[in-house]
């Protein structure tokens, strides 16, 4: 199957962007430099009555996502997208997580707050930000897919994340089962490959056959 670039968008390290995708369309969320992950939420065209659900795509397909996992809406249960292409190489570490995170949720700057840092940047803002153009508030804001995160559970059932894997040019591609408005967030927070507060580009590209 050969796929030409019908549009693409960047994402500025740290801050978020959104773009639309068509059914039969693909969107590969592609890590420029490696290493950084991307908060992914999604709503239904026209009218963002459905949007990605965390918690059921993660009791429906497990709780990392990779190729031949479907994400499913909220509240109708549609399939919105199919993931179709996975370039991340699994690498072994010390506490044995997995890319690709459906266990975490959004960071807020009410999160880091409560973890001593002020007026941090974040993924919620990130998000509403890139969607506001579209008349849509914080209050669309959803739980995300954290694409690139490695996670887990430790043996003291305590959430761990580590740095991601991800490499220059990795990619996760997935297929629109319905027209949908997609918000990514360069996450400014510590799942990334790189100190605290030290981010990279992210690139949406929209894709279709022939
Ligand atoms: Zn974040």
């Amino acid at each position: 199957m050969v796929l030409r670039e019908i549009s693409s968008v960047h994402v500025p390290p740290g801050q978020g962007a959104a773009c639309t995708v068509q059914t039969g369309q693909f969107l590969r969320v592609v890590d420029v430099e490696g290493g950084q992950v991307a908060d992914f939420n999604a709503w239904t065209l026209p009218d963002y009555e459905e949007q990605f659900w965390s918690g059921r795509t993660r009791i429906l397909e497990g709780a990392h996502l990779s190729t031949g996992n479907r994400l499913w809406s909220s509240p109708n249960m549609e399939v919105m997208f199919t993931i179709t292409a996975d370039t991340v190489s699994r690498t072994d570490s010390p506490l044995g997580g997995t890319s690709h995170d459906l266990i975490w949720a959004r960071c807020s700057s009410q999160l880091w707050q409560i973890r001593g840092v002020s007026n941090a940047p974040n993924c919620q803002d990130n998000l509403t930000r890139a969607i506001e153009p579209h008349g849509l508030t914080v209050h669309k804001v959803h739980d995300a897919f954290n694409i690139f995160m490695k996670t887990g559970i430790d043996a003291d059932d305590r959430l761990f994340e580590e740095p991601a894997e991800s490499v220059a040019g990795d990619y996760l591609e997935l297929r629109a089962e319905k027209d949908c408005l997609v918000a990514v967030s360069s996450c400014p927070g510590r799942g990334n490959r790189f100190s605290q507060w030290k981010h990279r580009p992210l690139l949406l590209q929209v894709l279709a056959e022939g």
